[in-house]
């Protein structure tokens, strides 16, 4: 897929308020720093589309972008940040839980992992969860500049691993980084191959 054109919509905190659900619409979520915004902008080639680094505390949203005029791409808000109040976390679960059910367009849901860690818990929970309700999801591990092959090879053998304690099936697993472009062409041409089908 060639990107012709990618822009910001809107941001909401109401599933409701979201566009009209007439284009299939894949969702990027991860732990904060994982990198999401970073790759948004490396798959979309537009420096400051996602905001970088947005910080705790700022209002959660559902940022909708449109794609080519015939996808929308979903920035959600991230999870794990450390300073974050319990009510707070209540209120992204709620949120999210609230999305999930209802966006009847969600073709698929980016799961994002930062491959310089060992599983961690909230991230294995989170995938638990969107497998438990039945949704469409694959995994990208992120920032593989940051570190040799073999130790992302290392932290992805150790997810499948955990994911198989549970689940007999493992998604899709994709291996990205947002400063050596590794990993774009496999995502946007996964996402041609679903919006086709
Ligand atoms: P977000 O909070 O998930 O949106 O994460 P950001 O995109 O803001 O990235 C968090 C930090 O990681 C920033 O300092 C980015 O420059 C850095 N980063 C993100 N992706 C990569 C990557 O693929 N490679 C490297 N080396 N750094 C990255």
């Amino acid at each position: 897929m060639i990107i012709k054109e990618a822009k910001f919509l809107m941001s909401n905190t109401r599933v409701e308020d979201c566009p009209a659900p007439n284009k299939p619409e894949y969702a990027f979520i991860g732990r904060s720093n994982v990198g999401k915004s970073s790759l948004i902008n490396m798959l979309t080639e537009q420096k400051g589309l996602a905001k970088t680094s947005s910080s705790p505390g700022k209002t959660q949203l559902i940022n909708h972008f449109l794609i080519n005029d015939s996808w929308y791409l979903v920035d959600l808000p991230g999870y794990g940040y450390a300073k974050v109040s319990k009510g707070e976390r209540e209120k992204w679960k709620k949120m999210i839980n609230f999305y999930f059910q209802k966006r009847e367009n969600l073709a698929c849901v980016f799961v994002l992992i930062d491959s310089r860690h060992e599983p961690l818990k909230q991230d294995l929970e989170f995938i638990n969860y969107l497998g438990g309700m039945g949704l469409p999801f694959v995994i990208v591990f992120t920032k593989l500049d940051k570190q040799s092959a073999v130790k992302t090879d290392s932290t992805i053998a150790a997810y499948q691993r955990k994911l198989l304690e549970t689940w007999e099936e493992l998604p899709q697993m994709f291996r990205t980084s947002a400063e050596t472009k590794a990993g774009r062409d496999e995502i946007l041409n996964f996402i041609d191959e679903v919006n086709i089908q």
